[in-house]
C-alpha cells in the first residue's frame, strides 16, 4: 500500500507512518499515465523551458527514459522527460508536475542503483547543465547538476587542484555529493558532503533557494547526506584541494589466490595511512582478482605499500603509474568497464559492514565459486582517515565509522530469459551478507528496503531529517531518492 499525502501528513502528527510497498512513501501513487493531460498544457510547457521535451513516440523517447541499472524491475515509463536547458526550467516541470498529479524523478547522472533516475510520471534530466567554473584562487568549483565526477576533476586538474568525489567518472558530482560521497581522496579530505559549500536549491514549492552554512545551517545539514529530499540541486560550489600527482592503478591476481589476497587486504586497510584508498574487486571472468589503488603522499610510504600488496600472493599483472589524480579520476569503476556494446540490463546488490569479518570472506570465496561470468564482486571504501574523524551528527550522512567497509555485486545480462537467474543469485549474495543486526545502509548504495525503513539510512540524524522534510517537502512531493519516510510501526 502507498501512503497517500494526507496519510502522510496524518501519520506524522502522530509519529508514525505507513511505508509504501517500495519502503518510500508515495513511490507510484499519484502518478498518471498521461492519458489525460491536455496536449495545450504540454504546448505552453514547452514555450516555458530552454531545454527539450520528450514524451512517448518521439524517436529519443527510449533512450531518454534508460538509466544506469535499467532492468525488468527497476525500468519505468515516463509521462514526460524535461531535458533541461537552463537551471530555471526545474520550476515550470516541478509547477507542471505538481498540476497534472505526476510522480517525479530526478536526474543528473543517472547511475541510482535503484533507477531512481526514471519514474513513471515527469522526469527532471539535469544532464545537459554542464557548465563547470574553476576560482582557483579560493581553491573552489562551480558546477552545474549535469557535470559528471570525471569532468569536474578534468576541469580542476587544470589547475593543479582536485576535488573529493566517487570513483566513477559517470557519476554526477551533484548526486554523490547530496548522498554523502565516498571517494578515492575520503581518508584525506572527508566525504563529498564535508566539502559542499553551497547548493542553488528549486524546492517542491518551485522556490528557488541559495543554501549555504550562514543562509539556513538545518537545511545545509540536510542536504550533505540526505540531499535528494528537499528540492532540485541545479549547480554547487565544493572546496577545492591541492595535491601533487598519485600513484595509481591495478595490481592483478590469480583468483586462487583469493582467500590469501582477501586476508591480507584486510591487514593492510587496517593501517592504511589517510592518503590510501584501495578497492578490492572479484569476477569470475579473465579480469579476475585485482586491487585499484590511489595513494597521495611520500613515495616511501608508497613503495611500503605496494611491497606490502605484491606480498600477498605472486601477482599476474600490474598497471600502475604515478599520474594527475584527474587521469585515475577518469578511468572506469570497476563495476563499469565501459561495455561496448552495452548490456541491455545492469543490477547491483550492496551491503554495509562495520568490519571485514572472515566469515565474509569466505561467503565472498564461496559466491565467487557460483558466480556467473558477468559478475563483479567487490570491497570498496574502506573507511579510515579525515572521513570517520568528522562527527557523525555534523552532516546528515552518518555512516563513518572507521573500518567498516562497504560490499558489492554487479550484474549485467542481455536475455531476458536470465533475469529471473540473476535476480535470484544476487538475492542470494544478499541474503548470505546481510547483517543479523545493527542493519546500515548508505544513501548512494541502497538496493533495497530494512525492517527499520530510512532511520537505517540516517541513524541518529533521522528526527532532524523528518523534521526538516516536513518543512521543505511535506507531501513528498521529491520521494525518488534515499526517501527520509517516517518510522515504521
Ligand atoms: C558505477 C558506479 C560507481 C559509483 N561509485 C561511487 C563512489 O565511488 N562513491 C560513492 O559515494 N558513490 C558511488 N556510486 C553511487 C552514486 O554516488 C549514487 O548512485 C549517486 O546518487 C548517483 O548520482 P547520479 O546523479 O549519477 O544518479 P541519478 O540516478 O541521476 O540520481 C541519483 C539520486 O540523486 C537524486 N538527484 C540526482 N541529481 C539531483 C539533483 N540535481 N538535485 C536533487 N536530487 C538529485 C536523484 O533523484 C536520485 O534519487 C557509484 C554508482 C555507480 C553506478
Amino acid at each position: 500500500m502507498n501512503s497517500t499525502r494526507r496519510e502522510f501528513l496524518r501519520d506524522v502528527a502522530v509519529g508514525s507512518a505507513v511505508l509504501g510497498a517500495g519502503g518510500a512513501l508515495g513511490t507510484r501513487g499519484a502518478a498518471a499515465d498521461g492519458a489525460d493531460i491536455p496536449f495545450e498544457a504540454v504546448t505552453k510547457l514547452r514555450a516555458r523551458v530552454q531545454g527539450q521535451l520528450v514524451l512517448p513516440g518521439d524517436a529519443s523517447y527510449d533512450q531518454s527514459k534508460r538509466v544506469f541499472y535499467w532492468n525488468p524491475q527497476t525500468q519505468r515509463q515516463p509521462v514526460l522527460v524535461v531535458q533541461c536547458g537552463h537551471e530555471d526550467d526545474v520550476i515550470p516541470a516541478i509547477e507542471f508536475a505538481r498540476d497534472h498529479a505526476l510522480e517525479v524523478a530526478v536526474r543528473s547522472g543517472g547511475h541510482s542503483h535503484l533507477a531512481w533516475g526514471s519514474s513513471d510520471g515527469l522526469v527532471i534530466d539535469l544532464s545537459r547543465l554542464k557548465q563547470i567554473t574553476i576560482d582557483p584562487a579560493r581553491k573552489i568549483v562551480r558546477a552545474q547538476a549535469g557535470a559528471f565526477g570525471g569532468e569536474v576533476a578534468r576541469a580542476a586538474g587544470e589547475y593543479g587542484l582536485v576535488p573529493v568525489l566517487g570513483q566513477c567518472p559517470g557519476v554526477s558530482a551533484t548526486g554523490v555529493t547530496l548522498g554523502g560521497g565516498l571517494g578515492w581522496l575520503s581518508g584525506l579530505f572527508g566525504a563529498c558532503c564535508d566539502n559542499l559549500l553551497s547548493a542553488r536549491l528549486i524546492t517542491a514549492d518551485a522556490q528557488t533557494l541559495q543554501v549555504n552554512a550562514q543562509s539556513d545551517p538545518d537545511l545545509f545539514w540536510g542536504l550533505r547526506g540526505a540531499g535528494a529530499n528537499f528540492g532540485v540541486t541545479t549547480s554547487f560550489e565544493v572546496q577545492l584541494h591541492a595535491i601533487g600527482p598519485v600513484l595509481g592503478g591495478d595490481i592483478h591476481f590469480a583468483v586462487r589466490d583469493a582467500r590469501a589476497v582477501l586476508h591480507g587486504f584486510r591487514e593492510i586497510m587496517h593501517e592504511a595511512p589517510d592518503g590510501f584508498q584501495a578497492t578490492l574487486n572479484l569476477t569470475p571472468g579473465e579480469r579476475g582478482l585485482f586491487i585499484s589503488l590511489c595513494h597521495s603522499g611520500a613515495e616511501s610510504e608508497a613503495d611500503n605499500l605496494l611491497k606490502q600488496i605484491r606480498s600477498l600472493a605472486p601477482t599476474v599483472r600490474e598497471v600502475i603509474q604515478r599520474q594527475p589524480f584527474a587521469k585515475l579520476a577518469e578511468k572506469a569503476a570497476a563495476t563499469n568497464p565501459g561495455n561496448t556494446p552495452a548490456p541491455a540490463f545492469r543490477g547491483i546488490q550492496t551491503v554495509y559492514r562495520d568490519r571485514i569479518t572472515d566469515e565474509i570472506i569466505d561467503i565472498l570465496i564461496d559466491q565467487l565459486a557460483h558466480a556467473p561470468s558477468d559478475v563483479v564482486m567487490g570491497l570498496s571504501h574502506y573507511m579510515h582517515g579525515a572521513v570517520c574523524r568528522v562527527p557523525s551528527e555534523a552532516t546528515a550522512f552518518p555512516h563513518r565509522q572507521a573500518h567498516s567497509v562497504h560490499l558489492r555485486v554487479a550484474f549485467q545480462w542481455s536475455d531476458p530469459a536470465d533475469t529471473d537467474r540473476r535476480f535470484a543469485w544476487g538475492e542470494e549474495w544478499l541474503r548470505q551478507l546481510r547483517p543479523k543486526s545493527d542493519e546500515r545502509l548508505y544513501a548512494n548504495y541502497q538496493t533495497y528496503e530494512t525492517e527499520a525503513g530510512s532511520p537505517s539510512l540516517f541513524g541518529s540524524n533521522h528526527s532532524r531529517l523528518l523534521a526538516l522534510k516536513i518543512k521543505h517537502d511535506p507531501t513528498n512531493f521529491f520521494h525518488r531518492n534515499a526517501n527520509i519516510a517516517a518510522r515504521r510501526v
